[in-house]
């Protein structure tokens, strides 16, 4: 008689699933103990990844073994005092040991050069979010998960005695299933792929935002559909995603612009509708990208500047294209191909450049550098404010592209999922699947979430399956 294990079954293939089924499978391993895992991927093994796959991964800490200094208080900022300080302690605690365990297995961590502006300091992995997936997917497979692609899960099981019993899968060919389990890791990502659910929470003109990477569009929110059906609670802002300006023109996986604050913006009509130098990009990216598709004619905008773009060092951290900017000797021949009006385009341009009398000297590109336009200027210009007088000018159309959501299921700290009267028993949840993010989006916090959380997620389930 063949013996019965535990069955864990882990669901998305991203940073979180993967760190969830490899932290799961070593748990029980030094123990001496085994359990059945399976990871199921909706996607084929070629796209398998979702957003990590595409992701640079830039990590808020200032060295492997340091998170970097104000990581909880920078947490609070950006979600306007809403996040959950005992799960972001956990995750700043548990970030040094979650990076030292990827360095365990293969992964090699840098210092990045970050687009132009100063920061909060970050780590990046060699290779960005596509080595995350090879080296864990590499360690997953040699620690016995069954990895199965073309598996989307589409619901819970609940077994008698309302405990988890499995998941339903509907296979690519459409051929329906049932996996048994006796606890499920929900680890697929938010819900910008899904139409109906960007509708619902953002308006009838979301689901026309373009999705920033490839693998952006397999997250559709089944893992929060799934476990909200079977009563789990919500958290986190069903108003919120990130979302950044892309050029698109471009063929390429988040081909950002992030210059638009050394120069101005103007809509389709030629006129200027933001404070572009408001603050640092990652400060202001969300808001101008959503900006410009929700409430810009035709959801595009043009970022103009001019040659003196390319005497700022390092410019082209900050254009991740392959197409060149619109270039143009003249304000006129860029409005024709760009198609603003000229007229308006060279008024814009005239206010500014009439409201913009500081010392062009002090301009700093690195910094938020106070060098502000007149207060006579509307909108105003608050940084960056340099008068666009040398040849050629230049043109970058700008749209808004999401990355992810941030409305998502209820956590806690151990991962655990929660219904209205505390945990789901077996049922735990990492990634973008579960919610925490209020307001905008933490700087460069998303992936160390998604691995410290999967990491916990899977301790805590081999932990559960041994105690049963
Ligand atoms: C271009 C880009 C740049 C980014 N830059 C950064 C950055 O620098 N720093 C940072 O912190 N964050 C960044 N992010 C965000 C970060 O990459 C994500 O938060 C993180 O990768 C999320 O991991 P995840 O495992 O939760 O989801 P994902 O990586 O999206 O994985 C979800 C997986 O679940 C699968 N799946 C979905 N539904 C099902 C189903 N029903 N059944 C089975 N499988 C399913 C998907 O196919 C996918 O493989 C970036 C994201 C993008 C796209």
């Amino acid at each position: 008689m063949t013996q019965k294990f535990p069955k864990l079954v882990v669901v998305g293939h991203g940073a979180a699933g993967l760190a969830a089924a490899l932290a799961a499978a070593e748990q029980v391993q030094s123990r001496g103990l085994r359990i059945d895992i399976t990871l199921l991927e909706k996607s084929s093994e070629l796209e398998a990844g979702g957003n990590t796959r595409w992701s640079p991964c830039y990590m808020r800490m200032s060295a492997p073994d340091r998170v970097a200094p104000g990581f909880e208080d920078d947490v609070q900022q950006a979600s306007g005092g809403l996040a959950d300080r005992s799960y972001f302690r956990t995750l700043a605690d548990h970030a040094p040991g979650m990076v030292g365990w990827l360095q365990r297995h293969g992964i090699e961590f840098i210092i990045p050069v970050y687009y132009l502006a100063v920061g909060p300091p970050r780590i990046q992995p060699v290779g960005g979010g596509s080595a995350i997936v090879e080296k864990l997917l590499d360690a997953v497979k040699r620690a016995g998960v069954n990895v199965r692609y073309q598996s989307a899960v589409n619901k819970l099981v609940i077994a008698d005695g309302l405990c988890i019993g499995g998941v339903g899968i509907l296979s690519s060919d459409g051929v329906a299933s049932k996996l048994d389990a006796d606890a499920v890791i929900l680890a697929t990502g938010g819900f910008q792929g899904d139409p109906a659910m960007m509708r619902a929470h953002f308006g009838s003109l979301a689901d026309s935002i373009k999705l920033i990477s490839p693998g952006t569009r397999f997250d559709s929110g089944d893992g929060i559909r799934i476990a909200t059906d079977q009563g789990a609670k919500v958290s986190g802002d069903w108003n919120g995603m990130h979302i950044e300006p892309v050029d698109p023109r471009s063929r390429h996986s988040a081909p950002v612009v992030l210059v638009y604050p050394y120069g101005i913006v103007v809509d389709q009509d030629g006129r200027r509708f933001l404070d572009e130098g408001a603050g640092l990009v990652h400060e202001t990216w969300e808001s101008f990208a959503r900006d410009i598709h929700f409430a810009r004619p035709n959801s595009i905008a043009y970022a103009i500047l001019d040659s003196r773009l390319f005497e700022i060092e390092g410019y082209q951290r900050a254009i991740r294209l392959d197409v060149p900017p619109y270039q143009s000797e003249s304000l006129e021949g860029l409005a024709a191909k760009v198609g603003v009006p000229a007229r308006n385009l060279r008024e814009t341009v005239d206010a500014f450049n009439a409201a913009a009398v500081g010392d062009s000297a002090r301009f700093d590109a690195t910094r938020c550098d106070g060098l502000k336009a007149a207060d006579t200027l509307q909108p105003p210009k608050s940084n960056w404010a340099r008068a666009l007088t040398k040849p050629p000018f230049l043109a970058f159309p700008l749209v808004g592209a999401i990355a992810y959501t941030f409305g998502g299921l209820a956590t806690n700290e151990k991962a655990e999922v929660l219904g209205e009267s505390g945990p789901i028993s077996g049922l735990y949840a990492a990634g973008e699947t579960t919610g925490h993010f209020y307001g905008t989006a933490p700087n460069a916090v998303a992936m160390l979430r998604a691995l410290v959380f999967g990491q916990i997620a899977g301790r805590e389930t081999a932990d559960f399956l041994l105690k049963q």
